[in-house]
C-alpha cells in the first residue's frame, strides 16, 4: 500500500493529518549560490562522477535554486518528545526530500536539501539554514562517519548568496548571517517521532503507523521481512515469571527490538569518542540506529561527565554527555509505547525490546571501553578509577587515549617516569594527584604485562579505535570564521583531516591540539538548537 500524502501541495504552516508527508518544492531564494565542499565518498555511494561537481550549473541545483530533473520533493511529516514533553507536529519544517537515488549496488540513498524554504511543518520559523550550523553539520557528518559511527551522511555544502536573520542567543540581538544548505544523504531519515505522530492523531491513523512500519521493514530491515517463520526464536525476558518472547511470531516485535540494539551500540560508540547529540529528542532518533540532526552538538575536550554543549539545555543538562545511554533508553520506551498503542506489539515485547537496549548497550560500552585501553578483557575497576580521575583532572578525553597506547608494559619503570607518555594531557597537576595517576598506571601496566599482548600489537590495536582527530568545536569555529569570509579553504581542509582519524598525519598535529583560551569565548561554544 502506498503512504498517505498530504492533498495540499502549498506552504502554509498547519496541521498535516492523515498524511506521512507534502509533496513540496524548495522555495529557497538564491543569489550566485557557490560550492563549499563536497564529500568524495558520498559521492561514491551515488554513483556521482567528481567532474558533476565542476558543473556550473550544480551550487544552484544543489541550493535548491533551479529544480533536479527527476526529482519528486516532498516534506516528511514527524512530531516528538522535545525535552521529555510531547511536542505534537515538529517537522520536517526545513528539510526537503529531493528523491531517492538506487546505486550500482541497488542500494536506496534518499537526498534531502536542509534549509530550502519553508513547508507546512515550519511553524513559526524561515525553513532556512546558515552556514555556521551547515558547516557545522556536513564536516560532522562526514567526521562521524570516519570514525566508524552510523550517521546520516553529507553530500554536498553551499552557499546561498542570501543573507538570514537569526537571534543570537547571547546577546539577544538579531544578526545577519549567510545562508546556506547541506545536501544530506542517508538510507531513510525516518525518525520515532514519525511513528509518534500518527498515533497522537488517535485510532484513526493507526492504520498509517502499521503501513510506515511495513515499509520500514520491507525496505530497510529485509531480513525481518523474511525472517524464517518455522525457525522460532524465542526468547526468556527479565520478567518475574520469565515469560517467552518469540521473534519471529511477529515482525514488528523483531523490528523494536533491532531498532533498541542499533540504538544502543549507537549511543555505546558517541561515549567511545566522547560525542555529545546535543539534542535528544525522539524526532532526532533514526530508526535506522544513525546519528541525525547536528546543532548543538560537541566532544569531549576536558572529560566531564557533565558537559552540555547545547546552551538552552541549561540548567538541567537533559542531555548531557552521561545522560545519553539512559536518554536512549527513555527514547526507545517512547518507541515501543508508540507501536503498543499502534497494536503492533504487546507489553512483553516492548519490555523486551527495553531489556534488549540495556544489554546491548552494556555488552558494547563495555566491549568499546576494553578496545580503548588495549586490554583483553573488561575491568570494571579500573575503568571507573580512570574516568574518574580524568573527571578530577579535567583531563582531555581524546588526546589521553591516543597518548596511553604509548605506555610500556613494563613494572620496572620507576615511579616518577610512569606518567611521561601522558605529560602532556597531565597538566598543572598536583603532588597529591601525580601520586593518584602514578597508583593508576601501575595498575594497569600490572593489566597489560597479565595480557601478554606485545606493546607494538597493543599501540597498533588502540591506535586504531582512539582517534587522534576529533571535530572539536573550536576547528569547527575557525573554518566557520574563514567561511563566513568566503574563504571555504579550512573547510575542505578539515574535512580531509577528519576523514583519516585514526591515522598520524604528518604535518597536520595542529589539529589535534587542545582548545585554545579564545574557544571559550561567547559563541564559540554557546550553542542553541535550529540555528
Ligand atoms: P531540532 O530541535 O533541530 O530537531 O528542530 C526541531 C524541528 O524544528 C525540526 O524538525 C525542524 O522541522 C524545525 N526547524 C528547525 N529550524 C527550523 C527553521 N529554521 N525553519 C523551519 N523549521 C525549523
Ligand atoms: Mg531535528
Ligand atoms: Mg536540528
Amino acid at each position: 500500500r502506498e503512504l498517505p500524502g498530504d492533498p495540499r501541495t502549498d506552504r502554509f504552516p498547519r496541521e498535516v493529518l492523515h498524511a506521512c508527508y507534502t509533496k513540496v518544492s524548495p522555495s529557497v531564494q538564491v543569489d550566485k549560490p557557490q560550492l563549499v565542499a563536497w564529500s568524495e565518498s558520498v559521492a561514491e555511494l551515488l554513483d556521482l562522477d567528481p567532474k558533476e561537481f565542476e558543473r556550473p550549473d550544480f551550487p544552484l541545483l544543489f541550493s535548491g535554486g533551479s529544480p533536479l530533473v527527476g526529482a519528486l520533493p516532498y516534506a516528511q511529516c514527524y512530531g516528538g518528545h522535545q525535552f521529555g514533553m510531547w511536542a505534537g507536529q515538529l517537522g520536517d519544517g526545513r528539510a526537503i526530500t529531493l528523491g531517492e537515488v538506487i546505486n550500482s549496488k541497488s542500494q536506496r540513498w534518499e537526498l534531502q536539501l536542509k534549509g530550502a524554504g519553508k513547508t507546512p511543518y515550519s511553524r513559526f520559523a524561515d525553513g532556512l539554514a546558515v552556514l555556521r550550523s551547515s558547516i557545522r553539520e556536513f564536516l560532522c557528518s562526514e567526521a562521524m562517519h570516519s570514525l566508524g559511527i552510523p550517521t546520516t551522511r553529507a553530500l554536498c555544502l553551499v552557499t546561498t548568496g542570501k543573507f538570514v536573520t537569526r537571534d543570537m542567543f547571547y546577546d539577544g540581538n538579531p544578526k545577519e548571517e549567510p545562508g546556506a544548505i547541506v545536501c544530506r544523504v542517508a538510507q531513510s531519515f525516518l525518525r520515532f517521532g514519525s511513528y509518534q505522530i500518527h498515533v497522537s492523531r488517535g485510532k484513526e491513523d493507526l492504520g498509517i503507523v502499521r503501513d510506515l512500519a511495513d515499509y520500514a521493514i520491507r525496505h530497510h530491515f529485509p531480513h525481518i521481512e523474511n525472517m524464517d517463520k518455522s525457525e522460532s526464536l524465542s526468547f526468556s525476558t527479565g520478567d518475574d515469571d520469565h515469560s517467552v518472547v518469540d521473534l519471529t511470531s511477529n515482525k514488528y516485535a523483531a523490528w523494536a527490538v533491532e531498532v533498541a540494539e542499533r540504538t544502543a551500540s549507537l549511543v555505546a560508540s558517541w561515549q567511545g569518542v566522547g560525542f555529545t547529540h546535543g539534542v535528544l529528542n525522539t524526532d532526532n532518533m533514526s530508526i535506522l540506529g544513525l546519528t541525525i540532526d547536528y546543532g548543538p552538538f560537541g566532544f569531549l575536550d576536558a572529560f566531564d561527565p557533565s558537559f552540555t554543549p547545547n546552551t538552552t539545555d541549561l540548567p538541567g543538562r537533559r542531555y548531557c554527555f552521561a545522560n545519553q545511554p539512559d536518554i536512549g533508553l527513555w527514547n526507545i520506551a517512547q518507541f515501543a509505547t508508540t507501536l503498543s498503542a499502534a497494536e503492533l506489539i504487546n507489553d512483553k515485547e516492548s519490555n523486551y525490546a527495553m531489556e534488549r537496549y540495556g544489554t546491548k548497550f552494556m555488552d558494547e560500552y563495555q566491549a568499546i571501553m576494553t578496545r580503548k585501553l588495549g586490554l583483553p578483557k573488561y575491568n570494571k575497576q579500573l575503568i571507573s578509577k580512570l574516568l574518574n580521575n580524568m573527571a578530577v583532572d579535567k583531563v582531555d578525553y581524546t588526546n589521553f587515549f591516543r597518548l596511553l597506547s604509548n605506555i610500556k608494559a613494563d613494572l620496572s619503570i620507576p615511579g616518577e617516569e610512569l606518567l611521561v607518555p601522558l605529560k602532556a594531557v597531565l597538566l598543572d597537576i598536583g603532588k597529591e594527584r601525580k601520586e593518584a595517576w602514578t597508583g593508576w598506571v601501575k595498575s594497569y601496566i600490572a593489566e597489560l604485562v597479565a595480557s601478554g599482548i606485545s606493546d607494538e600489537e597493543r599501540k597498533a590495536t588502540m591506535d586504531a579505535v582512539n582517534p587522534k582527530y576529533i571535530l572539536r568545536n573550536y576547528l569547527c569555529q575557525s573554518a566557520i570564521d574563514a567561511a563566513e569570509q568566503g574563504d571555504f579553504e579550512e573547510v575542505r581542509r578539515l574535512l580531509k583531516v577528519m576523514e583519516r582519524p585514526y591515522d598520524e598525519q604528518p604535518g597536520m598535529e595542529k589539529y589535534a591540539r587542545l582548545p585554545p583560551a579564545w574557544a571559550y569565548r561567547p559563541g564559540v561554544c554557546m550553542l542553541s538548537c535550529s540555528s
